[in-house]
């Protein structure tokens, strides 16, 4: 089979697959035994078998993690021990770096090019980040009156569930897990099917870190299984959840007819890139506004999936992004000059299909809007722009999650910025001017969590990542996110 393989043709040996979901710091199948197939959109084929895990081994993980919180193992150790583990951690992450790179590309499709410079590093960076900062986080002391001491504190809350998406599987995970588990909690952590190998992974290498048994459990299977006994169990205290909008509110839901418990949701987007006749370098916006929604094949919740572009130089700048497009033909992800590599699964490529074909009822199509093979995988799509996008139409709207691109023109400041905000999502935004006025105004008034002025996506360790409107409020990253996995907690001593 070697010779037509496309892993060992690109020249990278299959990795070994470890399927079986950490519990209590023990691999182990599911209660019912039951497996799924780790499906890849790389080599057509399944990668090995993962635990189908249900509402039993749910309780199982979370009975460990309440058990680890509990005996204070982890949750009540010296905040250098804690910072020395997850620097531990974030030293094994990078040493396993091309492992957990080629895991990432083979499960759902991103180049491994990609996953080794940016996912891999970024996720070690994050673990590093919240290590360093346990023991930089202070209480505070309130005024009271003499004969009183009044403390506040930030306690962790005890167990966290995290259940994440399939796009970025290594990160997500970690913005979730280092900063809960920096607080102290304990965690159980539901991959998305479609991507369950790395988070597996990740456990592994937390308990060969030090990380005690129970601290951090990982739970493959399905939503509806897996996530929904998550979001209904009574001993769970905080449910962190990436995902769509319409998972989020079930979560919401699942918390009210459970144990009230908290739910941060980080949801879906469709941001907006405005670019702005005062931007004095339209090549360089061209350059960010491809990357910016081909990046991850477009399988981005904050991808700048709406370019709005000012009519005086639409054409001109149409022109220079049609040039930078053509550069993101999907490659075999294994390769390292593709940048742009395959949809997670043929179930999302259709549905991004689907999009396309609606698309070319409702406005004029640029380039791409194609599916291809590759090798034995068929889940690639051609870099596709829309023109003459309108505002009520499905491919402004909706978010399609793939590597398609909706132009929208407009003529006026006022226009751009309500064309903007003219949407249930608010994840992020770019803005390209060289006015510093104009800048500042738009990026005040422009409805999104985060708004790039003349780059696109910024996003780094210390700044909160998350959105507004249906995107949810949740945020990952910083200490504000450390915050939401701890309770305020206060003491009152009479002396
Ligand atoms: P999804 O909502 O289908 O799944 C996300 C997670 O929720 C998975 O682990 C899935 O198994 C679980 N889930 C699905 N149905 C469930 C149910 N009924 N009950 C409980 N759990 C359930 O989303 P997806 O297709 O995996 O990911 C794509 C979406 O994620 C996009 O909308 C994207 O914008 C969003 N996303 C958001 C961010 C952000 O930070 N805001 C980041 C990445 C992705």
């Amino acid at each position: 089979m070697a010779e037509h393989d496309i892993v060992s043709q690109s020249g990278f040996s299959r990795p070994v697959v470890e399927g079986r979901a950490l519990i209590g710091g023990a691999l182990r199948g599911s209660v019912t035994g039951r497996v799924f197939p780790a499906l890849s959109p790389v080599t057509g084929d399944s990668l090995g078998d993962v635990a189908l895990c249900g509402p039993q081994d749910v309780d199982d993980a979370v009975q460990a993690a309440r058990q680890c919180f509990v005996s204070g193992v982890w949750s009540r150790t010296a905040p250098a021990h804690r910072k020395q583990v997850l620097l531990r951690l974030a030293d094994l992450l990078l040493e396993h770096r091309e492992e957990l790179a080629l895991l990432e590309c083979l499960d759902m499709g991103k180049p491994y090019q990609d996953a080794l410079t940016l996912d891999i590093p970024g996720a070690a960076a994050v673990w590093r980040w919240y290590a360093e900062l346990i023991d930089k986080t202070y209480g505070e002391i309130a005024p009271t009156e003499p004969g009183t001491l009044a403390l506040i504190e930030r306690v962790p809350l005890g167990v966290v569930a995290a259940v994440v998406p399939w796009n970025f599987p290594l990160d997500t995970a970690s913005w979730k897990c280092a900063p809960a588990l920096a607080a102290g909690n304990s965690v159980v952590l539901k991959p998305a099917e479609q991507s369950s190998l790395s988070a597996i992974r990740l456990g592994q290498l937390a308990l060969q870190a030090g990380l005690p048994a129970g601290a951090l459990n990982v739970v493959p299977g399905t939503g509806e299984d897996v996530g929904q006994a998550l979001g209904l169990h009574m001993d769970v205290d905080v449910l962190a959840f990436t995902g769509s909008t319409a998972t989020g509110k079930r979560f919401l839901r699942y918390a009210a007819e459970s144990n009230l418990k908290q739910v941060w949701p980080e949801c879906g987007g469709k941001s907006a890139n405005l670019v702005f006749e005062s931007c004095a370098d339209l090549k360089q916006a061209a350059v960010r506004a491809a990357g910016g929604i081909f990046f991850n094949q477009g399988e981005v919740c904050s991808a700048n999936a709406r370019l709005l572009v000012q009519d005086s130089i639409a054409e001109r700048f149409i022109a220079l992004l049609l040039e930078e497009a053509a550069g993101w033909q999907p490659g075999n992800p294994l390769l390292s000059q593709s940048r742009m590599g395959a949809l997670v699964d043929s179930t999302h490529t259709a549905r991004v299909m689907d999009f396309i074909a609606r698309g070319k009822a409702e406005a004029t199509l640029l380039c791409g809007g194609t599916r291809t093979s590759i090798g034995p995988g068929n889940c690639y799509v051609t870099p596709t722009i829309f023109d003459h996008v309108a505002p009520e139409s499905v491919l402004f709207r909706e978010e399609i999650f793939g590597p398609v691109l909706a132009i929208t023109r407009f003529s006026t400041e006022e226009e751009a910025i309500r064309l903007a905000n003219d949407s249930i999502y608010g994840l992020a935004a770019s803005v390209w001017t060289h006015d510093l006025g104009c800048a500042l105004r738009v990026s005040q008034a422009l409805q999104a969590g985060t708004v790039s002025v003349n780059t696109v996506d910024a996003l780094a360790p210390n700044l909160p990542f998350g959105g507004m409107k249906q995107s949810g409020y949740g945020r990952d990253l910083s200490a504000h996110a450390l915050e939401s996995y701890t309770a305020l907690k206060t003491r009152w001593i009479s002396f």
